[in-house]
């Protein structure tokens, strides 16, 4: 809701978001955890994620690293085929989805899904259907970089409809092939980043290259994001937000070898209200976008958090704890004034 030139953002949940381990974590968690609600935590570490002693260990080192914070971590697992019926009812309390990555497509996926055989997925996927746990999915084949989200769309709509109970969420999705699937299929949702509605390929390599910018899936061409920018601002009830907000040190970024991610979890809600601004949006859409349709999707109740925003410059700092944020040393329009928690 609008207040002059405040912005009041109720419960804001973040529905992909990895807070890495060990020092990364205890560097970077409260960042998140200080802004929303909940959010949805990727499990690709080294190891995955995968045993229920792993996911609830996972879970105690977010809790201890966000301290004080009023922060839900909604957990996940890394998919394995062999994941079966009885092992999914022994671990469904302890988690809110599960997440599948094709092989070796992004940052500790090696371990993933190599062929999208649905009689050999059905096991695993038709105990989730029935237990229902969505299963989020990276969404990219191992085809030409700019192609390979457009490739798969194939492999979601195979799945969406030999699993027609199954909620698929397409994460961080990046073009227009992936917009147009959503309507097609009652079970398909998505996350869209603040990134990818903000930048195409050209602010990634059509200048000087921005190491910070990259990431996967890349940044496309103007119509993809025009595609997702049109479902993000008015809201499409399948649609939620999900930062990937995705941090790496300095000099894994600024390297020969650059690593893949963008690390926006501090400025995501100063940028989504300039951007839904920018676009004259009433933002009841963005309280929708950034929590109603992910309590929705999802059926969570999150807790309680109220983040006023004003519009009032802010520098984005240089970096957080070793980790350079989008944008960052620039100025955005937005600042948080205070945060309340509770009723
Ligand atoms: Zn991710």
């Amino acid at each position: 809701m609008r207040l002059n030139t405040q912005v009041l953002l109720d419960s804001p949940l973040d529905m992909h978001l990895h807070l890495r381990d060990g020092e990364m974590l205890e560097n970077i968690a409260k960042a998140s955890a200080h802004t929303f609600s909940g959010a949805v935590i990727m499990p690709n570490l080294v190891p995955p994620v995968s045993t229920k002693e792993e996911v609830v260990a996972y879970k105690e080192r977010i809790l201890k690293a966000i301290g004080n914070e009023n922060f839900t971590p909604y957990m996940t697992l890394f998919f394995k085929p062999s994941y079966d019926k009885a092992f999914l009812e022994s671990v469904k309390d302890d988690i809110t989805a599960i997440k599948l990555y094709p092989a070796g497509i992004t940052t500790n996926s090696e371990g993933g899904v190599s062929g999208f055989d649905v009689d050999e997925l059905r096991p695993a996927l038709g105990a989730m259907a029935e237990l229902n746990i969505p299963l989020c999915v990276h969404g990219e084949t191992n085809g030409f970089v700019m192609d390979r989200e457009a490739e798969f769309v194939s492999i979601y709509e195979k799945l969406a409809s030999a699993f027609p109970k199954l909620k698929i969420i397409m994460e961080h999705i990046t073009t227009k092939e992936s917009v147009a699937a959503l309507d097609k299929f009652e079970n398909l949702y998505a996350t869209i980043t603040i990134h990818h509605l903000l930048i195409t390929l050209d602010d990634v390599a059509g200048g000087m290259l921005q190491p910070h910018l990259f990431c996967k899936p890349i940044a496309k061409r103007p119509e993809d994001r025009d595609a997702l920018l049109k479902v993000a601002l008015e809201a499409h009830p399948k649609v939620m937000f999900g930062s990937d907000s995705a941090p790496h040190p300095k000099h894994a970024k600024e390297a020969c070898g650059c690593a893949a991610g963008v690390f926006t979890a501090p400025i995501a809600l100063q940028l989504l209200a300039e951007l839904f601004e920018e676009h004259h949006v009433p933002f009841e859409k963005l309280q929708s976008f950034i929590s109603g349709n992910a309590q929705s999707i999802y059926n969570i109740k999150p807790l309680k958090k109220t983040i006023f925003l004003e519009k009032k410059p802010y520098k984005v700092p240089a970096d957080y704890n070793g980790v350079v944020p989008m944008y960052a040393g620039e100025e955005i329009a937005y600042s948080i004034k205070e945060i309340s928690i509770g009723q």
